[in-house]
């Protein structure tokens, strides 16, 4: 007997992510290692092979709706258990990518905030200098007061550098540059 509604796949959301990951997501069989093995799966709204299986499915709404993406912690602990060989860090990675392209509002904004001052603070710096990169974090989420105990608390026990250092920065710079510059190659291709 033929069901009542037919589910058809959209295959653009797994080509896209195809395209920008290099990871065939149609290769997943939905075994789940990579969801039993993801130490942050308890917090997310969708297990990540769940999330596998939406983009085969080119279900956009649930993918770009999900947590799941932004609460990855980038383990890479279900890329090495996965029997296909499916580099599922990878796949969470081209989703936000994706996601950012298209405009889409994060479903976790801070993070999206997060990763964005990380990324700004290592340009300048060269590397990682934690309090510059707290100070553009809290100008773009406006938390001016969270966790300022703390901060205060680590600035008192020295774990944070009042100085950055800038070693490295001439390099990290070039490789900025360079990235920039294949993303635009790659735009244009
Ligand atoms: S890389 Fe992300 S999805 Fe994969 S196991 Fe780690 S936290 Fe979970
Ligand atoms: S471990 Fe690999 S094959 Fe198994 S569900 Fe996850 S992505 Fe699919």
């Amino acid at each position: 007997m033929k069901p009542d509604v037919m589910i058809r796949p959209q295959p653009q959301l797994a080509q896209a992510v195809m395209d920008e990951s290099g990871q065939n997501v149609n290769l997943c069989y939905q075994c789940r290692k990579c969801a039993a093995g993801c130490p942050v799966s308890y917090a997310m709204d969708y297990k990540p092979a769940q999330i596998i299986h939406a983009i085969r499915l080119g279900a956009d709404e649930i993918v770009f709706k999900s947590k799941t993406v932004w609460l990855c912690a980038s383990c890479e602990t279900c890329t090495t258990r996965c029997p296909q060989d499916v580099d599922v860090m990878k796949v969470m990675d081209a989703v936000k990518i994706i996601a950012t392209r298209r405009g889409v509002k994060p479903a976790i904004p801070q993070v999206a905030s997060f990763n964005k001052a990380a990324l700004a603070n290592i340009k300048k710096c060269g590397r990682m200098y934690e309090l510059g990169m707290i100070f553009g974090l809290k100008l773009r989420t406006f938390e001016f007061f969270k966790d300022m105990g703390l901060g205060i608390k680590m600035v008192l026990k020295r774990k944070l550098k009042m100085i950055p250092s800038f070693t490295g920065a001439w390099t990290t710079w070039r490789i900025f540059r360079r990235v920039k510059s294949l993303e635009k190659k790659n735009r244009n291709a």
